[in-house]
This record gives C-alpha cells, structure tokens and sequence, in this order.
C-alpha cells in the first residue's frame, strides 16, 4: 500500500545531489531568506505570542485562551469535571505536545536539515563567517582550520562597511522581532519612532541585539553544534532514525576524488565530508555536495544528500543508475 508513496518520496529526494539544475546553496539561500521573513511576520500578524501586556496568548490572529465559559464550574457532576478537563487538554496540553514535538520529528525524517536550511540563526553565522574571511583570512576569530577556504582578496574596506552595518542592523531587527513575540510590534516600533522607550522594550532590544552581536562575532557554529537544545533534539533523532536525510558519499566512484578539497573548504561546520562517517554536526546544507559537483561537472560528484540507510549510489534505484551512467 505505501509503496508508490515510498517510491515518490524516493525519487523525490534520494538522489538531490545528482539532478538539480540550481544549486543547493542557492535554494538553501533563499529558503533561509524566506524562513527569516516568516519570523518577522508572526508577531507582526498575531501569529504566536505571547503579549506580556495584556496577558493574553496569540495564535493565528485571536487571542487564545482555555475556552472555558463564565460559570464553567457551575455543572459539578462528573461529565461536567470530564468535560473541563478535555477542554484544558484540548486547549492548553495538547498545543504545547504539538509545539514540543516539532523538532524531534523534523529530526527523525530530515536530520539536522531546518539548522541547516531554516534557521536565522545558523544563517547569521554563516553570514559572520563569510564577513570574517574575506576580512581577517579565516572563518573564526581565532585561529585557522586547516580545512578553512583560502581568501586573497585584497578589497577590505567594502567588507569592512558591510561588516559594521550587519553589526548594527541586524542585531536591531532582530530585538524588535524577538520582543515582539513578548510585547505588541506597534507598540514597540512606535517607541523607536518616538525614541521614548519603556523598560521592557529597552530591555528587550538592548539584551537580543548584546546576544546575537555576542554569538555572532565569538560563538558561531560553535553553538550550533554544542549548545542549541533544537538542535541537539534534531541531532539525537536524526542519528536513532533510519530514513533521515544524511550526506552520502559514492564509495564505488572514490577513485574519482581528485583530492580538490573544495568539500572540505566548503563545510562550515568543520566535517570531512568525504570521509564517508556519519558526523552528527552535519546539518545537510549540501554546500560539499555543490563543491564536488563544481569540481567533477555537474550530476558527476561523489557526494549527495538522501535519505535512508543506504551509502553509496549502487543502492539507489535503478533508473538514477541508469541516468547518470554508473552501472
Ligand atoms: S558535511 Fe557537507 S552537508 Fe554536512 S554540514 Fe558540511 S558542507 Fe554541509
Ligand atoms: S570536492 Fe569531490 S573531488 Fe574534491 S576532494 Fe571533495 S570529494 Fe574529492
């Protein structure tokens, strides 16, 4: 029965790393974009709230509250307590099971995939990553990796301008829309208006704005990969399941390698991609994936993301084989 579904899903993605005519990081870029738009927009359209000033809970556009009419108590026979009960269930436990078990189930069928696809944050430190190459040479601000991507570029001054507008802009943004998830956005961007703020809004813009600044320039991946509790939920249940989405590396086609090392540049989080170990860093953005197929021709590298158990591409179904020509 759930064979052709299996089938599509299969073909769908199994073997994304082989045919796609844009680039993965190219879509990733604009997934990341369009993620980062969807987070301003919740508190901005009552999405999900929680409004610290009237205490009232906010979810998509009504206040949400138990649905608990005025005199619920009156009916004190048993089907009445049930019937309390179910609503406090329905109402207040149930949203919050939902809410909980989005990342493990993220995890279990797409791995580290949202860190890597999704998440501002993790798109924000690639940001810094980039802005602290092209400037000091290396991704951190501390010492080279040796899988770090060489940089000679010479032009700093527009890096350094575009380096001190991120610090300034995007730490704002961010603490007008994180307190916005605690406090009304009109009435915060109403205070930057008027520059008259109340300690609340100041609070709030000031203590994001010190904590991306912070993570950004001294942290990066580094939370990502030891301390972001969505993430390591992700990580622990893309590791237990069978079917995630994992990087995979074609073991029948290694002798193809030509030792380029564009894989190992290319991964942020510091992964050999090509050592064919399951690294519960990965994230599956795919950047090694688009870095091999740069360097062997498009559809010819030896990487690829897919999901399930398998390895290398002799396991994939048949047609793929045939398709891109590794019978
Ligand atoms: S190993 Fe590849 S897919 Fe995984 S994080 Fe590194 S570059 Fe991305
Ligand atoms: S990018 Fe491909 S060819 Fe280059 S080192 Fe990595 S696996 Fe080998």
């Amino acid at each position: 029965m759930f064979g052709p579904v299996y089938d599509a899903y299969h073909s769908l993605f199994h073997d994304m790393g082989y045919y796609y005519t844009m680039k993965l990081t190219a879509c990733r870029r604009i997934s990341q974009l369009s993620f980062i738009i969807v987070i301003f927009l919740i508190p901005l359209l009552d999405l999900f709230r929680y409004d610290t000033t009237t205490k009232e809970f906010f979810l998509l556009g009504h206040a949400w509250g138990l649905g608990l009419k005025e005199g619920f108590a009156a009916d004190q026979t048993a089907i009445g307590a049930l019937h309390i009960a179910a609503q406090f269930f329905m109402n207040a436990i149930l949203p919050w099971l939902v809410f909980l078990a989005v990342f493990p189930v993220l995890g279990y069928v797409g791995g580290r995939f949202f860190c890597g696809w999704l998440c501002p944050e993790g798109a924000l430190f690639e940001l810094a990553d980039f802005l602290t190459l092209k400037l000091l040479g290396r991704r951190s601000l501390f010492s080279k990796k040796p899988n770090e991507p060489v940089d000679d570029q010479h032009r700093k001054l527009p890096y350094a301008l575009l380096a001190i507008l991120t610090l300034v802009v995007i730490p704002l943004l961010g603490g007008v829309t994180l307190t916005g998830y605690l406090i009304a956005p009109k009435t915060i961007w109403h205070q930057i208006v008027t520059w008259d703020f109340t300690f609340g809004v100041k609070a709030g813009l000031i203590g994001v704005s010190i904590y991306m600044i912070i993570t950004s320039v001294l942290v990066c991946h580094v939370l990502c990969k030891f301390v972001c509790a969505a993430g390591l939920m992700q990580m622990l249940f893309g590791w237990v399941s069978p079917v995630s989405l994992r990087l995979k590396f074609d073991v029948a086609r290694k002798s193809s390698c030509t030792d380029c090392r564009g894989c190992d540049r290319a991964c942020f989080m510091n992964i050999t991609p090509r050592k064919n170990k399951r690294d519960i860093s990965c994230v599956n953005c795919g950047a090694c994936v688009d870095a091999c197929n740069e360097e062997l021709g498009n559809g010819n590298g030896l990487l690829r993301l897919g999901f399930g158990k398998d390895t290398d591409v002799q396991q994939a179904p048949a047609r793929f084989r045939n398709l891109s020509g590794l019978q």
